[in-house]
């Protein structure tokens, strides 16, 4: 056999603080695998995505136990493999949902964390590393550090280039923040190119109409408006509405029905959730209210529009707060964001798909009592 085995803890390995790779001088106590050069480190880690997957990495961190066969082996290795691709979405996940909060300082930690583990099972020229650097980028930028973000952006440049077999995906992802790049640097014109790359590389792998796409529309329509165009501003959000009114009210129309079915059949509450994983849903909150925002500033000239956004949000928030994988922090959090709609009741919700060709028709199919009443009623929540 010709394959080299490491040792568990090879000769002369010093460990390295999780956060920064400087020599270590703490241990995380409840894992004992996890180094820190110091405290501040150690809460930083703990705060983003430590506490998350503390328990997850001691079998990852420890010698892989003696088999007695090669099967056994085998078996153990892919189990390996399996937890660090496990790892690899959670960080990336929990990274995605503080960058569309604002929470960039918390992003870094999971985002490193999803970047090694690529690293370990994909390799250090693999295209997999890409989404991962392309989040670091999108971090720094938002810490107000262009330097850093260009580097991480030049390290997933460097390897699309390399790489034979990039989607369309990570294209997209890659010229969205090449875009966020140049507007941060106020180099509009390449921004733009960028952020029509993104939309371009968005609809061939998902389709134009798809929410995936929209945050390109969304990133150019943001320029459009600081340049005051703001009739192209205004086109580019209508679109990026319209897309989300679409996806949230066939979700929204599902899970009326669904639990009207439901509730008389079994005599108990459905679930069902938005289809959206929680960055994806921090991505909609922060679009929509970005939006809303806008329309609110010129709703003198075009009311319905800041209500059709209202309806959207509150498609999103309802979905939300029905969500089976809701844990109950987050619950709790929406809850808050909830009151906010709660004035939107039912007369409201359908003078609102009025104007809306895309929700009237299959709104019109079950009556609006069926529709709201879940809200308003406290056993909705
Ligand atoms: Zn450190
Ligand atoms: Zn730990």
């Amino acid at each position: 056999m010709n394959v080299i085995y490491p040792l568990a803890v090879p000769k002369g390995r010093r460990l390295c603080c999780e956060v920064c790779e400087a020599p270590a001088e703490r241990v995380c106590g409840a894992c004992t695998v996890t180094y820190y050069c110091g405290v501040v480190h150690q809460r930083a880690d703990w705060g983003s995505i430590h506490e998350k997957i503390c328990q997850l990495l001691i079998p990852l961190r420890t010698s892989m136990p003696f088999y007695n066969s090669e099967e056994e082996r085998q078996h153990g290795l892919q189990q390996l493999q399996q937890r660090q691709k496990h790892l690899i979405e959670l960080c990336y996940t929990v990274a995605q949902k503080y960058i569309f909060e604002g929470k960039h300082e918390d992003a870094v930690p999971a985002a490193l964390h999803s970047l090694r583990f690529r690293m370990n099972v994909h390799g250090l020229s693999s295209v997999e590393l890409v989404p991962a650097y392309l989040l670091l980028a999108e971090a720094s930028l938002g810490l107000g550090r262009v330097v850093q973000a260009e580097e991480y952006l030049s390290q997933a440049q460097w390897t699309v280039l390399k790489s034979t077999e990039c989607s369309y995906a990570i294209h997209s992802l890659l010229h969205r923040n090449l875009g966020l790049l140049y507007m941060a640097k106020e180099n509009y014109e390449e921004a733009r190119y960028h952020l029509a790359n993104d939309i371009y590389f968005a609809s061939c792998a998902f389709g134009t109409e798809h929410i995936r796409a929209s945050g390109g529309y969304f990133h150019l329509a943001n320029i459009f408006n600081g340049l005051k165009k703001l009739d192209l501003a205004d086109t580019l959000y209508t679109k990026v509405s319209e897309i989300w009114n679409k996806y949230l009210n066939d979700h929204y129309q599902v899970l009326s029905q669904a639990r009207i079915q439901q509730i008389d059949l079994l005599g108990k509450r459905f679930e069902t959730d938005t289809g959206l994983d929680e960055a994806q849903e921090a991505e909609a909150i922060q679009i929509l209210t970005s939006i809303l925002n806008v329309r609110e500033s010129t709703s003198n000239k075009a009311p319905q529009k800041t209500i059709f956004v209202l309806k959207i949000l509150f498609m999103l928030y309802f979905l939300m707060m029905n969500s089976s994988k809701a844990s109950s922090p987050r619950k709790a959090a929406n809850l808050k964001q909830r009151e906010k709609f709660l004035w939107l009741d039912s007369a409201v919700l359908s003078s609102c798909t009025s104007f809306c060709p895309q929700s009237k028709p299959s709104l019109q199919k079950s009556s609006d009592t069926h529709n709201i009443s879940p809200v308003l009623s406290p056993t909705a929540q």
